[in-house]
């Protein structure tokens, strides 16, 4: 039986789906099976992020719950056993079908090691959706104290819905501006008041890879690449380096 996990924020443009792309591959790499959903209705951009532009891929709310989804998604060309639903083109404001949703998320994890759910921003129906069934939630945040602040506020949301497998990824680290400030990652696990997965330093190959269509992690094996790699590890439960510091 496996798993799904919401990769969430309260504020948009952390680095939620291009987090969720590149865990998606690095996780597939470990010898997993990962599905990833597309959350963002309207907005989708999950197949850019992992480089399936080009793949005819369909949409979670078109997939029938009720027959494989290894034969529905579609399939990544460079990863084995990683696929893709992506989000469809209609206004969020129109809603979905939760039971439908909820019904799909339960057949992805009896298909697949892991169920990674790319949610929109903000704390809205979606938010909600990708969050209720997930067995953990990864809150992705900016290093500023801004983004950090809207994280913990995100966090106690998250607890009041119950969610107690809350990690926290600190994304787009400029770790000379952090040295400066003298900024430490237990200063920022204690503000935000959430264990941290990892964090992922600034890196020009994220918005690159997308750009030129190749997979982060086919693209780099260093910086943001690298750090994604750990998480992937990490949540595996197999041992793999902190960021020293930020
Ligand atoms: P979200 O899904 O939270 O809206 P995205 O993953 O789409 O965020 O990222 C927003 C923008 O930030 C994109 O242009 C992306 O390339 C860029 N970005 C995300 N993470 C990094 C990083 N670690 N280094 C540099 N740019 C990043
Ligand atoms: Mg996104």
């Amino acid at each position: 039986m496996g798993e799904a996990i919401a990769v969430l924020s309260g504020k948009g443009g952390t680095g939620k789906t291009s987090a969720c792309a590149a865990l998606g591959c690095a996780l597939s790499e470990l010898g997993k099976s990962v599905l990833c959903v597309d959350l963002d209705v309207g907005l989708r951009n999950l197949d850019i992020a992992l480089a399936m532009a080009d793949e005819p891929a369909i949409a979670f709310s078109e997939a029938d719950p009720d027959s494989p989804l290894a034969l529905q998604a579609a399939r990544h060309p460079r990863f084995g056993n990683l696929y893709l639903l992506t989000a469809p083109a209609f206004d969020p404001a129109e809603g979905i079908d939760e039971a439908a949703f909820l019904r799909l998320l339960a057949r992805g994890r009896e298909e697949f090691d892991f169920v990674l759910l790319d949610a929109p921003a903000g704390l809205g129906e979606f938010f909600r959706l990708a969050a209720r069934d997930a067995g953990r939630v990864l809150l992705v945040s900016g290093a500023d104290p801004a983004s950090l602040r809207d994280a913990s506020r995100t966090a106690e949301v998250l607890e009041l819905m119950g969610k107690t497998r809350v990690r926290l990824i600190v994304n787009r680290v400029n770790e000379k501006l952090y040295g400066k400030m003298n900024l430490t990652v237990d200063d920022v696990m204690d503000g935000v008041g959430l264990p941290l997965l990892g964090v992922i330093p600034e890196d020009r190959n994220v918005p690159l890879s997308a750009a030129f269509g190749v997979p982060l992690l086919l693209r780099s094996r260093r910086g943001a690449a690298a750090a994604c790699r750990r998480m992937a590890r990490r949540l595996l439960g197999l041992r793999a380096p902190l960021a020293a510091r930020l």
